[in-house]
């Protein structure tokens, strides 16, 4: 599909792209982001949302689908009639799914191929690995826990199904249970990972292809519910287990020793994907950390494009304003970035 984008991206009128998402997750931010840098904003939205988007004056013209699932061809066609290049999000990701999103006949701000390795667990610590970012220590089986530990198991969404345990037998336990439960069909499916005590801190940078440089958009602290809450009430009157769902983002500026550590590991993660999976990581991506006392930065997830966390700064970040010294949200970066592509006839270098 890289050479199919690049051939089609060509062949737009570069004087009247579109830029086009879905609606849903940082919809707001990239339309508005693309308003900002005067392009044309297409939003696809089920019938559902359709007044929602048009209650922010935002959108030129729509793109309604009964499902999101449905998105196809025809939507395609649509957007590549109005020189459109899709902007593509969690949501995206989460309702097209890799076999379709990576089919998709519409240039693409992004990469489609990290997509493949991101559901797959192995693959995710594999990159970070490679990068030498550290990371969580990752246990082979239930047996070898010593200490806190998370057990992860695949296809959680949004922290719905980690849990805690303390020991190996808790560990063999839990593990148990959720092959009898049928959430998974076999031990080996679940991940066991280190439990990292410390602050969830999630870095949001946009590598540039046209500058050919990482830039720090942001950061935030993930507000979950309810390990967060647990701290409200005796926890010795009360039995709870706590659990990892994200209920809000909260914005934070990391002392200032540790930037050294977040750009090292934002370059480190964009020289191991030009390398692992051509033509690499293009604009936004977050790497998800946890942040010790020790002022180590154990990274355990991350994001090969926009984060919802973002939309805290849809007036740019502390750190954007550094660089920009004007508003600057991830979604006017990225409209930026295709303005500079464009005007550089460089846009096959931005689309996948
Ligand atoms: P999302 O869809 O929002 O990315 P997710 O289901 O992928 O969520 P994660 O973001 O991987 O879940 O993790 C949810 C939360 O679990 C994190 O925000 C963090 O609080 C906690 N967490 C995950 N891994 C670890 C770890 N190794 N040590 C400590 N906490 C962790």
């Amino acid at each position: 599909m890289l050479e199919e984008a690049r051939r089609i991206v060509e062949e737009y009128d570069s004087s009247n792209l579109s830029i086009a998402t879905l609606g849903s997750h940082s919809a707001l931010q990239i339309l508005h982001g693309a308003r900002l840098e005067g392009f044309r904003t297409v939003l696809i939205v089920d019938s559902g949302r359709r007044r929602l988007y048009e209650r922010f004056n935002l959108v030129d013209e729509f793109l309604e689908v009964e499902r999101f699932s449905d998105i196809g061809e025809k939507e395609a066609a649509e957007m590549r009639r109005l020189n459109g290049i899709l902007i593509p999000h969690g949501s995206l990701v989460e309702y097209l799914g890799y076999e379709k999103l990576s089919g998709l006949r519409v240039p693409i701000f992004g990469s489609r191929e990290i997509v493949r390795w991101e559901r797959d667990w192995r693959l995710k610590l594999r990159l970070l690995e490679e990068a030498g970012i550290p990371t969580p220590r990752l246990y082979n089986s239930p047996k070898d826990v010593k200490g806190p530990a998370m057990v992860k198991l695949p296809g959680a969404k949004g922290g719905r199904g980690y849990f805690l345990v303390s020991t190996s037998e808790e560990a063999e336990k839990g593990v148990e249970k959720a092959v009898e439960w049928g959430l998974i069909e076999n031990p080996s499916q679940a991940i066991i990972q280190e439990y990292v005590i410390g602050v969830p801190m999630y870095f949001h940078y946009f590598y540039s292809p046209i500058y050919n440089r990482v830039e720090l958009m942001g950061m935030d602290l993930r507000y979950e519910s309810n390990v967060d809450g647990l701290r409200r009430i005796p926890l010795e009157r009360f039995r709870v287990e706590p659990s990892f769902v994200v209920v809000g983002n909260i914005p934070v500026m990391a002392r200032e020793s540790l930037l050294r550590k977040v750009f090292d590991y934002g370059d480190a993660f964009v020289e191991t994907v030009k390398r692992l999976i051509p033509p690499g990581i293009i604009g936004p991506f977050c790497l998800e950390a946890i942040v010790t006392d020790e002022l180590e930065v154990k990274v355990f997830e991350f994001s090969g494009r926009i984060v919802a966390g973002t939309n805290l700064y849809l007036m740019g970040s502390s750190y954007s304003q550094l660089l920009w010294d004007k508003p600057m949200s991830t979604g006017r970066r990225i409209a930026l970035e295709i303005k500079l592509a464009a005007e550089n006839r460089a846009l096959d270098e931005v689309v996948t």
